[in-house]
């Protein structure tokens, strides 16, 4: 077991990034604890409504002159900021295992996906051309231009601190609008780095600002007559009786990418071996806490007799169980680890709550999680094992609700009618996915499926950031999506020119 370096070797005290300046808070501090050693490694400040009202003073007085600096202009910023998250890629990744507990495998790859997102944005010049019409009457030309809407404020979910920010903030820049970032206070760490190489890579003061906090901050931003937008990512009670409802209010642009209970379901083709594998990742990497996480997992008979369902079953869930009961868990910086702790304690309280009321349920518990057992010798206070429960059905509390946490439920279904019904069931619609090598079975899957991002032999569906990352029912509330084409639309109001030409 070898730990790799820790980038933060002394504990930091955060401070807003404010007009191009590092700001004290007047809030109080409130420690982020490494949850897989327990050790604090920094104070975030819990800012104040007057300190958000500030920064959106700063951003709206920033925003005529950025407006008009030529699209290029603004993608070399964007470049050059680029460059210095390429330059720092190890210590950035490093960060988010401190701060989140994710492997850092896992943190590499979410660094490379929030690089990824500023690259798209780079592309402004051409992702953001309107188009024309000559002669749409005699003498008389038409066009659209799109252009910047002002400022937007940009909330942060807890486990992706460092690219969930990076699906909008890229591209709400390029199009020249100035923006706010609210990162979740339970690892704001990350968005306080990219700002430090925000100011490097030369962005205008007022510009990119990040102002730390909770709530306070949030109905700050939601209640204020300057802020044009919001995009949120997290929870969907917040996202949706919180953030929608209150931008609908205001009468605000909203994006909000809300909660999800995703399912993968196994047809008898599939390949086995690299189908349990790509469930591994599916259900457990991140510890469970990701929006595309693996939840549920149907089995389908389709065209099987009893037996031969019995005989298909039984070879897949066992299958299942023991890869899963042979994953790594310690300290996401040991490069042997598969996964890492919870976020926190009261995180792990909260997924034992649910395996106790699985088996209260009546939910058979295959594999419990609950007996840890770590690579290394880490304090327990956060950690779970993967488990796994058998005989689950749709309206188990298990089955129903997020849980956030590597626990995965399998369900039984006759055939693909009722594999999708009981996915129907579910008021989420984030991800789902099938693994068959039926190209039928694939067709059919993608076309009826409700869910926003659909997998056929994949198990984590997470688009490109030259995608929207979508999702439907009480997975999303608003129109566009973040990334991509989506995201440049969200950020500009199409104008209609007609022109008569005498
Ligand atoms: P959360 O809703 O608790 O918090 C999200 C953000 O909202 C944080 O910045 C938090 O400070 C703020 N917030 C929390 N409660 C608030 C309130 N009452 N009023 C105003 N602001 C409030 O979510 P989380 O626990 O940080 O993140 C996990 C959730 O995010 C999961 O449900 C997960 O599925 C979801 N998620 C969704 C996507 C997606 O694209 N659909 C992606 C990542 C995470």
């Amino acid at each position: 077991m070898a730990i790799l370096e820790e980038p933060i070797k002394e504990v930091l005290t955060l401070r807003n990034y404010i007009n191009g300046e590092w700001v004290e808070s007047e809030g109080e501090l409130v420690d982020i604890v490494n949850p897989a050693t327990c050790k604090v490694i920094a104070k975030v400040p819990i800012s104040t409504r007057e300190e958000i009202d500030a920064t959106v003073k700063a951003a709206k007085e920033a925003f005529p002159e950025w407006r008009r600096t030529p699209p290029l202009a603004r993608a070399r910023c964007l470049f050059r900021l680029r460059e210095l998250m390429e330059e720092r890629f190890e210590e950035l990744s490093r960060i988010q295992t401190m701060e989140h507990g994710k492997t850092i495998d896992e943190s590499r790859g979410e660094t490379r996906r929030g690089i990824e997102n500023v690259e798209v944005a780079t592309g402004i010049p051409s992702l953001m051309m309107g188009y024309n019409l000559e002669d749409i009457a005699a003498d008389i030309d038409e066009y659209v231009i799109r252009q910047p809407l002002g400022v937007f404020g940009i909330i942060g979910p807890f486990n992706f601190p460092f690219m969930v920010p990076l699906w909008f903030a890229p591209y709400a820049v390029a199009t020249g609008n100035c923006i706010i970032i609210k990162p979740s206070s339970e690892d704001p760490i990350s968005q306080a780095k990219i700002a430090g190489l925000v100011e490097e890579a030369g962005f205008p003061p007022g510009v990119w600002n990040v102002v730390n906090g909770g709530r306070t901050v949030v109905s700050g931003m939601l209640d204020h007559p300057d802020i044009r937008g919001i995009c949120f990512v997290g929870s969907t009670p917040v996202g949706r009786d919180v953030i929608y409802k209150r931008c609908g209010e205001t009468g605000k642009r909203v994006i909000a990418q809300t909660g999800a209970k995703n399912f993968l379901m196994i047809m008898p083709d599939a390949n086995l071996e690299r189908t349990i594998a790509a469930c591994m990742t599916s259900f457990y990497s991140n510890t469970g806490q990701r929006c595309l996480s693996g939840a549920n997992l149907i089995m389908v008979g389709e065209g099987l007799n009893e037996h031969e369902y019995d005989t298909f079953y039984k070879k897949t869930a066992n299958a299942f169980v023991a890869a899963a009961s042979k994953i790594r868990v310690g300290y996401g910086l040991d490069e042997s680890v598969q996964i890492g702790p919870l976020r926190d304690e009261g995180k792990k309280k909260r997924v034992i709550e649910f395996i106790t009321k699985g088996i209260e349920e009546g939910a058979k518990l295959r594999l419990d999680g609950r007996k840890v057992k770590l690579v290394g010798d880490w304090p327990h206070t956060c950690f779970l094992n993967p488990s796994v429960f058998e005989n689950v059905t749709p309206s188990m509390t298990v089955g129903r609700e997020e849980i956030f946490g590597p626990v995965a439920s399998i369900m039984r279904a006759r055939n693909l009618d009722e594999a999708i019904e009981i996915i129907h069931s579910n008021p989420y619609g984030n991800a789902a996915s099938i693994f068959t090598s039926s190209g039928k079975w694939a067709r059919e899957f993608q076309y009826r499926v409700q869910c926003g991002n659909i997998g056929i032999n994949i198990g984590i569906v997470a688009p490109m950031a030259f995608f929207p990352f979508s999702g439907m029912k009480d997975s999303f509330f608003g129109t566009l999506h973040g990334q991509g084409q989506e995201a440049i639309r969200f950020f500009t109001e199409s104008k209609v020119v007609i022109q008569r030409w005498f």
